[in-house]
C-alpha cells in the first residue's frame, strides 16, 4: 500500500446523483492501490436482492459489504428497523475501525443515520474524533444527503453535489440496472 499518509474522512452529499457512485469509485481506486476495503450500508436493503451492480462487484474483488437497512424509512415499520439495524451498523463499523482491518471504509448512506436520530451525531463525531489519530485508523468515505453541521465540521473534504437535472424527474423513466444500481 502506497498511501502512508494520516486518514481522512471524504464526504459527498447534496441532492444531485453521484453520492454512492463517487464512494465507490474512491473504494474502486484504493482498492487499486492494494487497500482492504469494506463497505456498510444503512437504509439500503439487502443488496442481493436488490441486484446492485457495485455489490456484485465488491464481492468478486472480496470487498467487505454488510448492509445495516430495511428500506424507505417511510414505509411499514421500516423507521423502526432501520434505526435499530443503523445502531447495530455503527457498532460493526466501529469494530471494524478498532481491529484495522481495513484501509478504507464506506459508510454509505449513513447521513441518515444521523439526521433521522438513529445515531446521536454528537456522539459519533466525539468517537471519530477520539479515535481518527490511532494508528490503522481507515479513510472513511461517509454519503447521503442533508449531512449535520457537526459531521461537516469534521470532515476533511466535503463535496456538495447539486442537482441540475436528473433524467428520473418528469420523464416517467425508472430506475435502471447500470444507471441507478
Ligand atoms: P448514485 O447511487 O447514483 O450515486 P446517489 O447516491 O447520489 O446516487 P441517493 O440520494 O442515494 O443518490 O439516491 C438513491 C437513488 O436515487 C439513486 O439511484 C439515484 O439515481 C436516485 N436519485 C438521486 N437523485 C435523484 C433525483 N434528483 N431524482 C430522482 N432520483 C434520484
Ligand atoms: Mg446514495
Amino acid at each position: 500500500m502506497q498511501g502512508t499518509n494520516k486518514p481522512l474522512i471524504l464526504l459527498y452529499t447534496g441532492n444531485g446523483k453521484g453520492k454512492t457512485t463517487a464512494a465507490m469509485g474512491q473504494l474502486m481506486r484504493a482498492f487499486g492501490h492494494g487497500a482492504k476495503c469494506a463497505v456498510a450500508q444503512f437504509i439500503k436493503d439487502d443488496p442481493e436482492k436488490l441486484d446492485i451492480g457495485e455489490y456484485r462487484t465488491a464481492k468478486t474483488l472480496g470487498v467487505a459489504w454488510k448492509n445495516f437497512g430495511c428500506g424507505f424509512t417511510w414505509e411499514g415499520d421500516n423507521d423502526k428497523v432501520n434505526a435499530e439495524l443503523a445502531k447495530k451498523g455503527w457498532e460493526q463499523v466501529k469494530r471494524w475501525i478498532s481491529t484495522g482491518a481495513f484501509e478504507m471504509i464506506v459508510l454509505d448512506e449513513f447521513t441518515y443515520a444521523l439526521s433521522l436520530g438513529y445515531l446521536d451525531t454528537e456522539q459519533v463525531c466525539i468517537w471519530i474524533e477520539d479515535h481518527k489519530g490511532k494508528n490503522d485508523f481507515p479513510h472513511l468515505v461517509i454519503t447521503g444527503r442533508d449531512a449535520p453541521p457537526r459531521l461537516l465540521a469534521i470532515a476533511d473534504m466535503v463535496s456538495e453535489i447539486v442537482e441540475i437535472k436528473h433524467h428520473l424527474t418528469r420523464t416517467g423513466r425508472k430506475s435502471e440496472a447500470m444507471i441507478e444500481f
